[in-house]
């Protein structure tokens, strides 16, 4: 057998009985990293009543905390949890997502055991020994690279790396282990979860979405871009600063503190592409960009982009899909 220090662990995270599907994609990666350490690929599960979920992860073997503390996330209690298990077993690579839960148990485990926190990675890989992170910085404008010769932390942007590998194929042993950590230190409890309000329209079940961002400027324009989604029968929606400003209710707003979609056509006009708006659209069947920065990271992830100043196209391109119909 390897031994512990060469492991690799991928925090598993779950909502509402669901594992989220990042953790497939990190599974994923996870098994290249293992391998090329000649480690193991340990899945962490933490929480209550959810070890059914554990069938479900492609990894050597699953390290299952239950308890009844934690059937509601809050970060004091599993992060107390996560600490004590890679205190005792000193994995290599604790890998979680770069979402809320993610980066609040990640930060806390690196502080806590002085390990460094590598964050928003998008691509990762064993060179000479050591864990090579690719990173998002500025909200993507920038990629960094960052290593680490001993044990890290890394939280992974979702979609960075495909899910299917992380599947399991037949399911995988798993250990159940006694509640490493007391929970009565922990000022925190959960009262409720809160979900967005479905509101007027329910965008995630549009298969058009018509997409603003800041570049809309201001709320008077907000019609021109709901002009163009009558005429391609869909529904506008936003990311968050057009919500922030109350432009649109936050029924509207896609990603990371909004809706997730995945429409046929998501038609994003002045969206830079940040990353927590991205989480929410990306995985669109088609998506095309508008924006007047040729270098917007949005371009990326797009399948069309169109460098042009949206008030140049809207008005004309409205008006062609109109005559289209007549
Ligand atoms: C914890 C957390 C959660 C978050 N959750 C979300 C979330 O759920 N959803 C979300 O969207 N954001 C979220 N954000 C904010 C996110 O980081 C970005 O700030 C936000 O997505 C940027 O929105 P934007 O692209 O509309 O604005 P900007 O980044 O300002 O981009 C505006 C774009 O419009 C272009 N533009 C300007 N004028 C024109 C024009 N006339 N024609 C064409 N293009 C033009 C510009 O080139 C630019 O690319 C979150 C942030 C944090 C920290």
């Amino acid at each position: 057998m390897s031994p512990a220090g060469q492991d690799v662990w991928v925090h598993v995270e779950h909502l509402k009985g669901r594992v989220a599907g990042h953790t497939y994609e990190l599974l994923g990666k996870g098994r290249e990293i293992a391998d090329a350490l000649a480690g193991r690929l340990i899945a962490v599960l933490v929480g209550s009543g959810v070890r059914p979920l554990a069938e479900t992860l492609a990894a050597d073997g699953v390290l299952y905390v239950e308890d009844a503390g934690l059937a509601e996330y809050t970060p004091g209690s599993h992060a107390a949890v996560m600490r004590a298990l890679v205190e005792k077993e000193a994995p290599r690579a604790v890998l979680f997502g770069a979402t809320s839960m993610g980066m609040d148990l990640a930060s806390v485990l690196a502080a806590a055991l002085e390990r460094p926190l590598i964050v928003n990675c998008v691509n990762l890989q064993v060179r000479d020994g050591r864990t090579v992170a690719t990173c998002q910085m500025c909200g993507g404008k920038l990629l960094c690279e960052a290593e680490a010769s001993g044990p890290v932390v890394v939280t992974v942007m979702p979609g960075s790396f495909p899910a299917e590998a992380g599947l399991a194929k037949s399911p995988p042993p798993v250990e159940a282990v006694p509640m490493p950590a007391t929970l009565e230190t922990v000022g925190m409890r959960a009262i409720r979860l809160l979900e967005p309000e479905p509101g007027d329209v329910d965008i995630t079940k549009s298969a058009v979405l018509v997409a603003v961002g800041r570049g809309i400027q201001r709320q008077d324009n907000i019609p021109l871009a709901e002009e163009l989604a009558g005429a391609l029968g869909g529904t506008v929606c936003a990311s968050r600063p057009v919500v922030d400003q109350g432009w649109l209710p936050m029924s509207r707003q896609v990603g990371k503190s909004g809706m997730m979609v995945k429409p046929k056509l998501y038609l994003a006009l002045g969206i830079s592409g940040a990353p927590e708006h991205a989480e929410g659209m990306k995985d669109s069947d088609l998506i095309i960009a508008v924006n007047s920065d040729a270098k917007a990271p949005i371009f990326d992830i797009a399948d069309y982009g169109i460098v042009i100043d949206m008030y140049d196209l809207l008005p004309a391109l409205t008006q062609a899909l109109q005559g289209r119909k007549a």
